[in-house]
């Protein structure tokens, strides 16, 4: 991230939102653009994996997701992995050329057997030297206190959409739960990780809602993840929608949130399979500079590792800490320079672009 005069603001009001998404399409875009080359270098990403450390049997009602036990996703259970086995494979993945581990497991919220486990694997996987990242779930206080004082990092609850639009996507938990576990985790003194999903049959209203309640948390979270929804066979949301949004609309989205949180990591996640790569492409102009990065992205299929790295050549594009070998058969270190070097400790995941899937398993949570 680059030293720049560029403001936050924590007051932005729908209209403001909504009149960029009045803008032009080009007019947006070159605003977007502008404000990502001021603060961070524009033509790096930072790159994420994920492992679950449980999946499925969730009894949240979230209309989009494979792991609910409500619907018959055809998802397989599995149940909390060993710390051990995680441990292991973290160690692969550092010596893969990892730093930064993140863990999901499908609950409502941990139960305290549970908080001994988790807590023991983010000291372990620290004590190999990496940053640690989780999501969990709904935290309490003293929850995000015992994970703060275990050495978790950063912490991933998306709000999902708007306030207005939630109940028709979750009715097991409120909204205000959400935002309750984000304040926990930022008065723990742990980083946060927060976004949503669009394409969910939300209107514009509940986009610019959506954005409004991220841009307004009285500290951006660190990285903003903008889902694209993926349907799955046997979700609600399979079930009852017929129209995906329209590309140029996620553009804007991703656009808007490049403009309102400037220093926040925007996240390209679940749907990118569905997008070309002209659209991936543009969703980098527009700012996003994150990516899940392997062949499987929770219960979603995700682009083939050597494909992205066939699209980042083609782009100019790099991973924050690697250069993008020749279609992706290699990838070496970079010389660190100062910027890099305090753009990866504000950098939300691990790097995984040498990580092997063998420590990716498939998990089912699109946005946790
Ligand atoms: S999104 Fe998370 S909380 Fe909701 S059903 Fe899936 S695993 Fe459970």
């Amino acid at each position: 991230m680059k030293s720049t005069q560029i403001s936050t603001k924590h007051d932005w009001s729908y209209n403001e939102i909504a009149a960029l998404f009045e803008l032009p399409f080009n007019d947006l875009i070159f605003q977007a653009q502008s404000i990502h080359r001021e603060v961070f270098d524009q033509n790096k990403v930072q790159l994420s994996t994920l492992l679950s450390i449980k999946t499925g049997k969730c009894p949240e009602d979230c209309a989009y997701c494979s792991q609910s036990n409500r619907y018959d996703t055809g998802l397989t259970y599995e149940e909390l992995m060993e710390v051990e086995e995680v441990i292991t494979a973290a160690k692969e993945a550092k010596a893969a050329g990892s730093e930064r581990y993140c863990m999901g497991a499908a609950w409502r919220s941990p139960k305290g057997r549970d908080m001994v486990k988790v807590t023991a694997m983010v000291k372990g996987v620290k004590a190999l030297g990496m940053e640690t990242c989780m999501t969990l779930g709904m935290l309490n206080k003293d929850q995000a206190s015992e994970l703060a004082d275990a050495g978790l990092d950063y912490y991933n609850h998306n709000l999902d959409t708007s306030p207005e639009y939630y109940k028709q996507i979750i009715t097991t938990r409120k909204y205000q739960d959400r935002l309750d576990t984000l304040q926990h985790v930022r008065d723990a003194g742990m980083k946060v990780c927060s976004g949503g999903i669009v394409g969910m049959g939300e209107t514009r209203e509940d986009r610019i809602g959506f954005l409004q309640q991220l841009a307004n948390l009285p500290v951006h979270p660190d990285s903003v993840p903008i889902n694209q929804l993926v349907k799955i066979e046997g979700t609600p949301l399979d079930l009852t929608l017929e129209e995906q949004i329209d590309s140029f609309e996620f553009i804007r989205m991703i656009a808007i949130a490049r403009i309102l949180m400037p220093y926040s990591y925007v996240r390209l996640s679940a749907g990118r399979e569905t997008m070309n790569d002209e659209m991936q492409a543009l969703a980098f102009f527009a700012g996003a500079n994150s990516l899940f990065y392997g062949d499987r992205l929770l219960t979603t299929d995700n682009p083939e590792e050597s494909k992205d790295r066939q699209l980042f050549k083609r782009l100019g594009i790099n991973n924050e800490e690697h250069i993008i070998d020749d279609l992706g058969e290699n990838a070496h270190d970079e010389p660190a320079s100062a910027a890099q070097v305090a753009s990866q400790s504000e950098s939300l995941f691990y790097n995984a672009v040498l990580v092997d899937e063998r420590f990716t398993r498939p998990a089912a949570r699109a946005t946790g």
